[in-house]
């Protein structure tokens, strides 16, 4: 997804540039980000096009790794034997699925075994559709975002599924205890059953295992599970090989400072594979703004970046060009039918005097706001209505000022908040009104950094579909968050607030 919009940014910068692309995947470049909601049948195939972003000028060469990079020589060779001379290269490899040391997951070839998947690439996706039959029993190793996202999709594909996970808290990268416990509730009344502070030992074959396949997998507390898919879902690790040979320095991921260069100052390396400031991303907004900034520092600013700047919409992005800017980081949703959750930024900070929350676990509903000089840091949204994250994602975006009162207020339900405005009395603190408003200067669209402002000009100027204004803006062709956001906006006939 970097690859390509790198392509297209400095091809937007020099007309006449040569940009050539390499992709080890067949086909054209898709939005990865789609691949549970491919895999959960709420979307085709046709859905995962990127519109627009595979720029006709560049030369696209599909099906084709790039196996070795000559920085003295300044040629990249591909698998197809094909040498491209450059004078600027961006290495944009991605990251694989991290399989852990679990024996038996790999037959003889060190190819995993028959029934053994992960979901980093279309083919993996195509691949555990074929897999997924109606009635089969699927063990889902990993209860992060992904793997509870695979678990969900596969009940919706008809399969009875088990989530083993190592930690004590679902996503316990982004939720805290108390928001694990309701995810969990909410997944059993799913149909996904999760299981806490699981080891995962072994992946066991059986003589009747059709084939090369697993028959289930043995537990650290000598606990055995029968499954006829399994699905690892463990983490990604940054493609870097590429790199590494060519004798580029690598930590976790690329190494790259100001500008996403390298120690090379002709190579560049963006999205998932490179790290900046001792931080590997894994997400879209992430990959596409490093796409920006690189093709920034290597043509300069697009020309017609004049009316949002040249780095984007956000209006407090660091201007140095680094990747590592003051903007706040993507929210992120979990894209499992049934289930509400969006968290944002420092969402899972320890308890402490910053720290609201409010829960109703026999309602589903567990919010918590971490408050850091006055503004939201991070917070997670479970349970509700779709409409209910928007307020705090508003001003987590705008960083706009929120006391304990205000956040206590914006954390809970739509329904239950109209209640208590209704009963309160006068004095009694309100949530901020922005959270209601059209402020022209709130990001919407966090993939694209793209704000509420440019999708009402785009909609002024006649772009009168969601498809309209992504053709225009961008806005909702990432990880589509925004989607509902973009509708409402296309609708919406209230005056707009100037930015702050
Ligand atoms: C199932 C799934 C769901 C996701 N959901 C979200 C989400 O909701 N929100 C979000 O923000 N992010 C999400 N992500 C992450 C997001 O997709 C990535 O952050 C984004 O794709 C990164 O873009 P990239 O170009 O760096 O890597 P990729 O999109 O992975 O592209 C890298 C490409 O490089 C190719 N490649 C590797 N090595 C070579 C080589 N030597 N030669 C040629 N080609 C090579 C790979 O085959 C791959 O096609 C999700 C990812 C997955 C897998």
């Amino acid at each position: 997804m970097a690859g390509v919009r790198v392509a297209g940014e400095l091809l937007r910068r020099e007309p006449g540039a040569r940009v050539t692309v390499l992709g080890a995947e067949p086909g054209v470049a898709y939005n990865r980000t789609l691949l549970t909601d491919l895999l959960a049948g709420s979307v085709g195939e046709p859905d995962l096009e990127l519109v627009g972003e595979v720029p006709e000028q560049a030369r696209v060469w599909s099906g084709t790794a790039a196996v070795g990079v000559d920085r003295t020589r300044r040629v990249v060779v591909d698998s197809r034997g094909g040498v491209h001379g450059y004078d600027v290269l961006v290495l944009a490899t991605g990251a694989a699925a991290q399989v852990p040391g679990i024996a038996g997951l790999r037959g003889a070839g060190g190819a995993l075994r028959r029934n053994v998947a992960v979901l980093q690439s279309l083919a993996d996706c195509r691949r555990i559709v074929e897999l997924a039959r109606p009635g089969a029993r699927a063990v889902v190793v990993g209860g992060g975002l992904l793997g509870l996202e695979v678990a969900r999709a596969l009940v919706a594909r008809g399969l009875g599924v088990r989530v083993l996970h190592g930690a004590g808290v679902v996503m316990n990268r982004q939720l805290d205890a108390g928001a694990s416990a309701v995810l969990v509730d909410q997944l059993a009344g799913l149909g996904v059953s999760v299981e806490l502070d699981c080891q995962v030992v072994a992946a066991t074959a059986d003589a009747d295992a059709a084939g090369d396949g697993v028959s289930g997998v043995e537990l650290a507390d000598g606990r055995r599970v029968e499954c006829d898919l399994l699905v690892v879902a463990c983490g990604t690790r940054p493609e870097t090989g590429l790199a590494r040979a060519a004798g580029l320095p690598v930590d976790v991921g690329v190494l790259v400072g100001e500008g996403m260069v390298t120690a090379d100052p002709r190579v560049y390396a963006i999205g998932d594979c490179a790290q900046t400031d001792g931080v590997v991303t894994g997400l879209v907004a992430e990959a596409w703004e490093h796409a920006r900034i690189a093709a920034d520092a290597i043509a300069g600013p697009a020309p017609d970046d004049a009316e949002t700047g040249p780095l984007g919409d956000s209006a407090d992005r660091d201007r140095g060009g680094r990747a590592s800017g003051a903007r706040v980081s993507a929210p992120t949703r979990l894209k499992a039918e049934g289930v509400e959750l969006t968290v944002m930024g420092a969402s899972n900070a320890p308890d402490g005097p910053g720290v609201v929350t409010f829960a109703d676990r026999e309602r589903g509903l567990y919010r918590r706001i971490v408050l850091r000089e006055g503004r939201i840091a991070g917070a997670t949204v479970l349970g509700g209505e779709p409409s209910d994250a928007l307020a705090v994602l508003e001003h987590y975006s705008s960083r706009s000022p929120v006391t304990r009162e205000q956040a206590a207020l914006l954390l809970r339900p739509a329904e239950a908040a109209s209640g208590a405005d209704r009963a309160a009395p006068v004095d009694a603190p309100s949530a901020p009104t922005a959270v209601a408003g059209l402020d022209r200067g709130v990001v919407v669209c966090y993939c694209n950094d793209v704000s509420c402002g440019r999708i009402l000009d785009a909609r002024d100027a006649g772009a009168d579909t969601v498809a309209a204004i992504a053709r225009r803006t961008r806005a909702t062709t990432g990880c589509g968050i925004c989607r509902s956001k973009v509708q409402a906006l296309l609708t919406a006939g209230q005056p707009v607030t100037a930015p702050a």
